[in-house]
């Protein structure tokens, strides 16, 4: 398929963009430039692919997206290594878990050499706009949604592929510091057989409210038990979680199809394994997590993801009182994994795994 480029006809000046990325924050700085391919079942698939600056996209008020919410995105950061290359941390796995979100969400899959070579040349493209910050990275969105305009229910047959970058910093304003996490008690995020798994928009929405109860009680995240027995622990609103215990064993919730199979939950289990630990997945329940923890058989919980890392949760509260997880430090497990994998990531340690693609 043919990448047309469209060269920018009012870049950003320099002087608004180095003010931009100064202090970038998380998710509120965007680059000045977009991809964006488009899909069409009458036109045989996906044509048209096109690097251009970054604007709105024009949207029939029918578009299904807008109605029926056929939306997937995906969430992954591009470093800075030494020497000033650009980097990506598995790629692949992201442009694998697209095509599954899109499986689930009933559209059409991209293929993976375009979806790699969409941020290939939009993160070549804007590489100025790179954070120089401590801990900065590019966020980068590759999202896909229905733009057909119709109004039954089935899915739509015309669709949009974007990718856009978010220049960032850190994602907790305090850094690695311990989190204090909310059990949501009243709200579940996904049930079996439904959409936990995929990247969709629809599961973030429900998640707000839980949300803002947990922020409300103090906390800074929502953690999800099971829809049907509502005691294992599945999954924070954007991280998943690990159980370090007293005996060298670690677990983590398996991938039963109602949380999101992390590709930071997927290298922890390996640099875990490599450090000669026991990893197991199994459910966890929340009673055994405060019992472990006020037993001291819990050493520590860390919480992962693509844009915090590794976290160290430090207390847990509920509508049953709180409780805290060791020290409520941050553990030493957590905090190794943590420099390790960052390491790996910015090219501080060798790549053993061939988890880091240079661009
Ligand atoms: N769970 C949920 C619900 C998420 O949104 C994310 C972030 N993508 C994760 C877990 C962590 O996934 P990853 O390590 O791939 O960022």
């Amino acid at each position: 398929m043919l990448f047309d480029y469209i060269t920018h006809p009012s870049p950003t000046p320099e002087a608004e963009r180095l003010a931009a990325i100064a202090d970038p924050g998380f998710g509120k700085c965007f680059s000045d430039h977009m991809v964006v391919i488009d899909y069409d079942e009458a036109k045989g698939g996906w044509f048209s692919a096109a690097l251009g600056p970054r604007k709105p996209i024009p949207l029939d008020p029918a578009a299904s997206v807008l109605h029926y919410a056929q939306e997937i995105f995906e969430g992954m950061k591009a470093y800075k290594l030494d020497g000033g290359t650009m980097a990506l941390f598995r790629p692949e796995e992201n442009a694998r878990r697209f095509n599954a979100s899109a499986r689930r969400m009933a559209m059409p899959e991209l293929p993976e050499k375009l979806f790699l070579e969409s941020i290939r040349k939009l993160v070549e493209q804007d590489k100025s706009w790179f954070p120089p910050v401590e801990g900065g990275s590019f966020y980068l969105r590759p999202f896909m949604f229905a733009s057909e305009a119709f109004l039954g229910v089935r899915p739509a047959k015309q669709y949009k592929f974007v990718v856009i970058i978010s220049p960032s910093g850190s994602y907790f304003k305090r850094g690695p510091a311990p989190v204090k996490i909310w059990v949501s008690q009243d709200y579940v995020r996904a049930a079996p057989g439904g959409t936990g798994a995929a990247k969709t928009g629809g599961n973030y929405a429900a998640s707000l409210v839980p949300q803002a109860e947990a922020i409300e009680q103090g906390c800074d995240q929502v953690v999800f038990l099971d829809a049907v027995e509502r005691k294992w622990i599945e999954e924070l609103g954007g991280m998943n979680l690990f159980y370090v215990f007293d005996d060298g064993s670690v677990v983590t919730p398996p991938l039963t199809g109602t949380i999101l199979p992390g590709i930071t939950r997927d290298s922890l289990i390996q640099l875990i394994r490599e450090e000669g630990l026991e990893l197991r997945e199994e459910p966890y329940s929340i009673d055994q997590w405060r019992a472990d923890a006020e037993s001291g058989k819990l050493l520590e919980t860390m919480a992962c993801g693509t844009a915090a890392v590794v976290t160290p949760v430090g207390t847990v509260a509920s509508h049953d009182g709180e409780f805290t997880i060791g020290s409520g430090g941050p553990g030493q497990l957590t905090m190794k994994l943590r420099e390790k994998l960052v390491a790996i990531q910015r090219g501080a340690m060798e790549d053993t795994h061939g988890w880091v693609m240079k661009l």
